[in-house]
């Protein structure tokens, strides 16, 4: 029975077709997504409460019998009423109502005994059951007298519904082979799968339960384990292109740059020019915060590779921030002789002047432009390098495993080293997990002589102080963003929204100043003149969405406004708050927020006191769970997986535990049922 997982439900007889396509809503197909759709939680029906000591507005379950029943219509409310009395062992009696289901009627036939669980009210003086949950006695109670699982209800689908679906299936479950291994089972203490899918559909006891979703998270992780260790395991096959280190050529860069490299750059530069030295393909992480001077460890990285005499290729998420690499880059690659290209959807450079894309694409292809610098469009099929050694992507949050994978493909038989930067710290457990074995380079401290950025919350009552704030500093010569609030996805509009908010900026607030907008809707175009205006002083404040949460720098902003600071994660307002205090001058930041709750508070008091990133990546992965970390949530990872993403201790047992499966089978030959949930896996899961 391997397969009966893997069963088709439209070849299980008991589904009628109205069943069927009900499920499909869910994205049930086989039998295994069924029984892998568990419960979100429990309604505890176990104990009958004899009907003598019920009490108004209290959850119970009662056992009796049924004395008798009728149907009443309620013309003017076009509404049927099914009332029952029930009487229970001790001769006590209460009467039961429900709506619109006139059928019940013959089910309530005098003389039944019956359970019924629900909410006790108070009707005219007489306590009664509105809609209970009934039951029939029977050996195997489903719906009452026990711990009844409540179902995620999507689409209108009830939990009753779905758990007679279940219920028969479960039947069936001794026959299902546990994908898990014996051993593994031993050493983690994990129940049988049959056990835990019983217990995690019909616990007899919540830690029955609890045992059952461990097994599960466990398995769910454990997959996600194998998969990547495979994927690295891959990788570790092929071979890297070395990078020759000349120590004499990278000290002349360093003397050629305006400041002195900090400590950690320095150590993160040697923990990257080590790895570019071998034949195994470096997979390195870059993290540092904002401001922290990533971009010239990286730019420093493929100098030396252009040095060696062969290419590089430095992405970044937006045509704005690559063209800011480029321009802080090629002037630096220019006086060492190096060409260096800017590729974007919407133009191709070297060494700073326009050429056709043509032109570049067939000298990137002949090896002649050592570093390339753009978006993801660098990726595409039709820009082949030459002799492709590193590939430095920014902001590496925003790319996912998908696209990497097709940079990996790029060059044949050669796997380029990877480097990737980002501001986010990745909170450890991810590391371990979503993104693979990483290495870490941290770059921990900032520049010397940075000032903190004031970080203040600002309630309602505050608002024109704040923007009192914003006039006084634009009179000194500065200039300042307004961030606006995050629409709800469903809404879909940002843009309206930024632009009522620009609008209501412009004519009531700042009628004097010069306004400009920024938003995600406008073409890549319109952006860059809008920076390069604001970057050029001729605008004093900028009102933008989201769009501005990476990598831009504008020396002259002091000061921040973010509207609706509630809704954003902790780690968009860090990035936020990074466009501000990157020159010379004091900076500020004004959390603006209505919501009263303390949790929010909580929160966004963790931003105003951080100072570093790291900290409040851990404190937002507590605060909010793992599922808000970009491209988590979307990855299609099983919920009880993301859930168990912050259980450090679990992480590391599956990953210990793929681990050992891989030495001994690294392709899961011996393990076909693991191999086949793998793949399962894989074609399910998409990193953004
Ligand atoms: P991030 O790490 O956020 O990408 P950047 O690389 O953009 O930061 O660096 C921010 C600014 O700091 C840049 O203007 C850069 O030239 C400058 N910078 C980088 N390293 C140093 C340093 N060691 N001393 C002073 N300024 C530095
Ligand atoms: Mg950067």
């Amino acid at each position: 029975m391997t397969s009966f997982l893997y069963t088709s439900i439209q070849n299980i007889k008991y589904f009628g077709p109205a069943a069927i396509k009900k499920l499909l809503r869910l994205k049930i197909k086989t039998v295994g997504d069924l029984l892998y759709h568990f419960p979100f939680r429990y309604d505890d029906f176990s104990n009958f409460t004899p009907i003598a000591t019920l009490e108004p507005n209290t959850q119970v379950t009662i056992r009796g019998t049924v004395v008798s029943v009728k149907n009443i219509n309620i013309f003017k409310r076009r509404m049927t009423l099914t009332e029952a009395i029930i009487e229970d062992g001790a001769g006590d009696n209460i009467k039961s109502i429900w709506f619109n289901q006139p059928y019940l009627l013959d089910l309530f036939k005098a003389g039944r005994q019956v359970n019924l669980s629900g909410k006790v009210a108070l009707n005219k003086k007489h306590l009664c059951l509105s809609n209970p949950a009934y039951e029939f006695v029977n050996k195997d109670p489903l719906h009452t007298g026990r711990l009844v699982p409540v179902y995620p209800e999507t689409y209108g689908l009830t939990s009753r519904w779905l758990r007679l679906c279940v219920k028969p299936l479960l039947r069936f479950v001794d026959k299902i082979p546990d994908i898990l291994p014996d051993e593994l089972k031993k050493i983690y203490r994990l129940p049988g799968l049959n056990y835990a899918l019983s217990q995690i559909h019909f616990p007899d006891t919540i830690e029955k339960s609890e045992t059952a979703k461990r097994r599960f998270a466990f398995e769910e992780l454990f997959i996600l384990q194998l998969f990547m260790g495979m994927e690295r395991l891959k990788v570790a096959t092929k071979n890297a292109p070395m990078v020759n280190f000349d120590e004499r050529a990278a000290k002349k860069f360093v003397a050629s740059l305006s400041f002195d490299l900090t400590e950690d750059q320095k150590k993160s530069a040697w923990q990257i020019i080590q790895d570019m030295q071998k034949n195994q393909p470096m997979n390195r992480l870059l993290e540092g915060d904002v401001g922290s001077g990533k971009t010239i460890v990286a730019a420093m990285a493929a100098y030396l590779v252009a040095l060696s005499g062969q290419q590089a290729a430095f992405m970044a998420p937006t045509e704005i921030l690559s063209r800011q690499h480029y321009e802080k880059i090629w002037p630096l690659f220019n006086q060492f002789g190096f060409e260096t290209g800017l590729m974007t959807s919407s133009e191709a450079k070297i060494s700073g002047n326009a050429v056709p894309k043509k032109e570049l694409i067939k000298k990137i292809e002949a090896g002649k432009i050592p570093v390339v610098i753009g978006t993801h469009s660098l990726i595409q099929k039709n820009v082949a390098f030459k002799n492709l050694a590193l590939v430095v992507i920014d902001e590496q949050h925003r790319f996912g495993v998908n696209q990497r994978a097709k940079l990996l493909r790029q060059d044949n038989g050669l796997i380029p080293h990877l480097l990737s930067m980002s501001a986010t710290p990745i909170p450890r457990t991810l590391g371990l997990t979503v993104w693979g074995d990483l290495d870490l380079s941290l770059i921990k401290k900032l520049p010397k002589g940075r000032k903190n950025i004031i970080t203040k919350i600002v309630p309602p009552a505050k608002r024109e102080w704040a923007y009192d704030f914003i006039k006084g500093e634009i009179k000194k010569g500065r200039q300042a963003f307004v961030i606006c609030p995050l629409v709800e996805e469903s809404e879909k509009l940002p843009v309206k929204a930024a632009t009522k908010e620009y609008e209501r900026l412009q004519k009531e607030i700042f009628p004097e100043l010069k306004i400009g907008l920024l938003h995600g809707r406008l073409k890549p175009k319109e952006k860059e003149k809008i920076m390069a205006a604001f970057l050029n002083k001729e605008i004093d404040i900028l009102a933008a969405t989201s769009v501005v949460e990476v990598g831009i720098d504008i020396p002259n902003a002091t000061v921040m406004i973010i509207e609706g600071a509630d809704r954003f994660g902790l780690a968009s307002l860090y990035q936020f708050r990074g466009r501000v205090g990157r020159g010379e001058h004091q900076s500020y930041c004004f959390l603006l927020t209505d919501s009263p709750s303390t949790a929010t508070n909580e929160r966004l008091r963790a931003i105003e006191t951080a100072q570093s990133g790291f900290d409040l990546a851990e404190k937002d992965l507590e605060l909010r769970g793992p599922g808000d970390f970009t491209g988590v949530r979307q990855s299609g990872l099983p919920d009880l997986a993301i859930a168990s993403l912050t259980n450090l201790e679990l992480v590391q047992e599956t990953r210990e535990a793929a681990k050992k499966i891989l030495s001994e089978s690294p392709s899961l030959k011996n393990y076909p049922l693991l191999a086949a949930k793998v793949a399962a896996f894989q074609s399910r899961i998409h990193f953004e």
